[in-house]
């Protein structure tokens, strides 16, 4: 009996999980290395039994993430789907105003802008609806097409004015990605606009992290063990990991999927000759930029913020604080009654972020609290600081010609090396699954070295000129 392939992921996030889920369905033997102590990576949350749900940070996923739904229903995982409403605040000024993205008459009267950009807002909405099926937001050979090097910002100004740009469509961006619409394609923003309107939104009952978990069943999972080196000899691929004891193991495998960041895909394969990683590729992982994030999460009365909310700053300047969201939690108080709370987790803007970034908890609690109420001035003064959460490769860039770059390089991916994670489109769980899918397919299609899916990389007329 010939023996079983055997395939190394690196990285057990939603990307590296997704692809070996791909893999031991096609035969092969699978060991992921994963540098933390466990699966999900950037989904992955922090959990805390004072609170019930345990769950901290807990990624919102909506109606039409396709393969989040085939996984959900593969897995019976129904019950842990909980709908959020969609409750956006922006806070122009001092002065907030309720702007629901699936709803019509929350667009129409939405006070912090006028009629005119009300209405550009709605048939813009309305245009791109049209094309969501070549607009989808998770796939960069789709969007590739219509990423024509505009940015958002540039989109954005052609049927709203400064003032509409600023209210409608830039908190609705800049808040949950936290980059500025001046850094990113506007094929992301046209592929958003598509897929919004009706959409339903869910986060799971104990985090994303189950997706992974699942996803995984079957593979030999290393936990606390981080790739140091990856080498290709003989067309075969030797792995070094450091474990959690410090101690590092060599071992030699048919094939590998890079599925962590960038950044740490470029350093890890560094050395390989041009034959294993072509220069589009080493240039596509050296060039991604990221934005960092920091959550600063507090336990506040029920009564004192509004429920499941995306409080957002408007404008184009980058305010002290982006973003507040909240949600809702019970407590055990003293005498053990289960007592309705909110955690709010503050997401200070970018300037502040890569500030804060260098500073103790208890600084960047101190500094955090000394902000917030600049965006919310009733956020209670006796909040109490509840956990942080440091990501200083947050948010991958789609920047402008990004995903005309992104289709060309998974056209060139070959075994025995090949890559998965967000950044091939943008930091959305079910994008990072997708290329997950992809890199596995390269290893096991009977066509290994052939391109297949490479993409056009002009604009077609009709559909880009939007
Ligand atoms: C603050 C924030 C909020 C978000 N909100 C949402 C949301 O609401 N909805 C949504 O859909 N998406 C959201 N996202 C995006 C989502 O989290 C990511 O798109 C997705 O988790 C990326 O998965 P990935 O597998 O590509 O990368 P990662 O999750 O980064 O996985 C890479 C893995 O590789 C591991 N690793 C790194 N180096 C090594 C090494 N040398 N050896 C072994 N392992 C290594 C890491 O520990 C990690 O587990 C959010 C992201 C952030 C940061």
């Amino acid at each position: 009996m010939s023996q079983r392939e055997r395939t190394a992921v690196i990285g057990g996030g939603m990307a590296g999980c997704a692809a070996a889920k791909e893999l031991i369905k096609a035969g092969r033997e699978v060991v992921i290395f994963e540098a933390a102590a466990g699966l999900g990576g950037r989904a992955r949350s922090w959990h805390r039994s004072e609170i019930e749900p345990s769950v901290g940070i807990n990624l919102w996923f909506t109606s039409f993430y396709k393969l989040m739904f085939e996984r959900i229903h593969e897995y019976g995982l129904e019950d842990q789907l909980v709908e959020m409403s969609n409750n956006v605040i922006v806070v122009d000024n001092g002065q907030p105003a309720e702007l629901l993205s699936d709803s019509l008459r929350s667009l129409l009267t939405y006070k912090h802008v006028g009629l005119r950009d009300r209405i550009g807002f709605l048939t813009g909405t309305l245009k791109e609806t049209r094309l969501r099926k070549q607009l989808d937001i998770f796939d960069p050979v789709k969007l590739a097409p219509f990423d024509d090097g505009t940015t958002a910002a540039e989109y954005a100004r052609k049927s709203l004015s400064q003032r509409g740009f600023d209210n409608l469509l830039r908190p609705e961006i800049e808040s949950f990605w936290l980059w500025r619409c001046e850094d990113v394609s506007a094929a992301h923003v046209r592929a958003m606009q598509a897929q919004v309107a009706g959409a339903k939104f869910y986060v799971f009952r104990n985090g994303m992290e189950v997706i992974a978990e699942r996803n995984a069943e079957g593979a030999d999972i290393r936990l606390e063990h981080e790739v140091t080196d990856l080498q290709v000899t003989g067309g075969r691929v030797h792995i070094t990991a450091r474990s959690a004891d410090g101690e590092s193991h060599a071992e030699i495998f048919d094939d590998v999927v890079v599925a962590t960041t960038a950044p740490v895909a470029a350093k890890l394969t560094a050395a390989l000759p041009n034959d294993i990683v072509g220069r589009d590729t080493r240039e596509f992982l050296e060039t991604q930029v990221y934005e960092p994030a920091l959550s600063v999460s507090y336990l506040v009365d029920f009564s004192s913020m509004p429920s499941e909310a995306h409080i957002v700053a408007a404008g184009a300047d980058d305010p002290p604080v982006k973003t507040i969201i909240t949600f809702p939690r019970k407590v055990k108080d003293a005498q053990g009654r289960s007592v309705d709370k909110h955690l709010a987790f503050v997401y200070p803007g970018r300037a502040e972020t890569r500030r804060l970034l260098a500073m103790s908890p208890e600084e960047q609690y101190a500094e955090t609290t000394r902000l917030v109420t600049k965006l919310w001035p009733d956020f209670p003064a006796d909040a109490e600081p509840f956990e942080i959460a440091v990501r200083p490769h947050a948010m991958p860039l789609p920047a402008p010609g990004r995903y005309r770059m992104s289709a060309r390089v998974i056209g060139l991916q070959h075994a025995p090396v090949v890559f998965a994670g967000d950044y091939f489109t943008a930091p959305i769980s079910e994008a990072a699954m997708l290329s997950g899918i992809r890199a596995a397919e390269k290893l096991t299609t009977a066509g290994k070295l052939t391109p297949t899916s490479a993409a056009p990389t002009t604009a077609p007329t009709s559909a880009a000129a939007g």
